[in-house]
């Protein structure tokens, strides 16, 4: 891993992003914004799940109408996400928002943009810029022929200017494309020329399983170069996975951690139990649970508490029957149906954690 880049430290409402803080989990509620109590109950779940800054779209007036209730009630700060529309963007950083997503050079002249930053500044609000390839200016789309990495980054810099000019600099970027190798690029080259933190994600990546993987390995590449300081996975689903995959990477890149890491075997012949049932069953209960501890379910006593040795706590099926062990030692036999409740009542002894 390379050490990360030294960026600039800005704050999101009470949490620090860049300049040495942890790398942030966001995600974006998929809610009306003018339901506030809807859009309350979607990010009182995604702060359960360890979300850290939520962005809300503010797509209208009404919904930036609804914008002090959301932040009053909300657990973690509020960005509100706006496009083109000055006067929605001061309405928003009047309701309590703990930033701003839009983009400086799409507001529409001098005057709008220096009364969206005087406001944001008194208040301050940082802003993020966000480029994603569809919305690459048209005469650099000419110049580069497609929005390229290149075309990405001078957008962005162009963003940037005009925040630099009005002497902004509570700034955060992001360059989304749903190409990896474009993202990734195109954040390798902006590292070069300034000092902004960066928003990374990868937009548009999908469904549940190729969304992972895509998100897996733009952001985890980044990341694992030193490059990001806070990130969000896109997803077509629930954002509550979202921010289980954010985490998932974090902790793969031995980031940060949160919760138990679920060790598990594919299964093979050896298996005799119900070995994906007890996997699903443990893995939802085990949601809630804050403590960081590694946990092993393993198809057969054979090779599972050898090959799990790293776990601190896991169970092995046998015949009908499960193990229980602690550090790859056994500490007792189980029946299968109690294999569940077995290893729940022991992480809840080990944690203190009611489950
Ligand atoms: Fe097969 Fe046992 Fe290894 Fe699971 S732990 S893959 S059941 S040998």
């Amino acid at each position: 891993m390379a050490p990360a880049r030294k960026s600039r430290q800005i704050k999101v409402g009470p949490v620090t992003v860049g300049g040495g803080a942890p790398v942030r989990v966001q995600s974006m509620c998929n809610t009306d914004t003018r339901d506030p109590a809807a859009t309350l109950g979607q990010i009182g779940q995604l702060f359960a799940a360890g979300c850290e800054i939520v962005r809300v779209a503010v797509p209208d007036e009404r919904a930036a109408e609804a914008l002090p209730a959301i932040c009053a009630g909300s657990p973690i700060p509020v960005i509100a996400d706006i496009h083109f529309d000055y006067r929605l963007a001061l309405a928003a950083a009047r309701s309590g928002v703990s930033g701003l997503r839009i983009n400086p050079g799409n507001i529409g002249g001098k005057a709008k943009v220096r009364a969206v930053v005087e406001e944001a500044a008194s208040r301050g609000l940082p802003i993020r810029i966000g480029v994603n390839s569809g919305s690459v200016e048209k005469d650099l789309l000419e110049h580069y022929g497609r929005p390229s990495p290149e075309a990405m980054v001078e957008s962005a810099l162009r963003h940037l200017e005009i925040l630099d000019k009005l002497s902004f600099r509570d700034v955060k970027i992001s360059l989304k494309s749903s190409d990896i190798l474009d993202t990734v690029a195109a954040y390798r080259l902006l590292a070069t020329k300034t000092d902004v933190p960066f928003h990374l994600g990868v937009t548009e990546a999908g469904p549940l399983i190729p969304g992972t993987v895509k998100s897996a390995l733009g952001i985890g590449l980044l990341l694992f170069e030193g490059i990001g300081d806070t990130i969000r996975v896109s997803l077509t689903r629930d954002p509550v996975d979202e921010v289980r995959v954010a985490w998932d990477i974090l902790r793969a890149l031995h980031l940060r951690a949160r919760g138990a890491e679920i060790i598990s075997c594919p299964t093979c012949g050896r298996c005799q139990v119900d070995l994906f049932g007890v996997v699903e069953e443990v893995e939802q209960r085990l949601r809630p649970l804050k403590a960081i501890i590694r946990v092993a379910i393993m198809g057969c006593v054979v090779n599972g508490p050898g090959e799990a040795r790293e776990a601190d706590v896991g169970v092995a099926g046998g015949k009908k029957t499960g193990i229980l062990f602690k550090k790859g030692k056994v500490v007792r036999k189980v029946a299968e149906e109690d294999m569940v409740s077995a290893l729940l009542a022991e992480i809840a002894t080990m944690t203190g954690e009611r489950l």
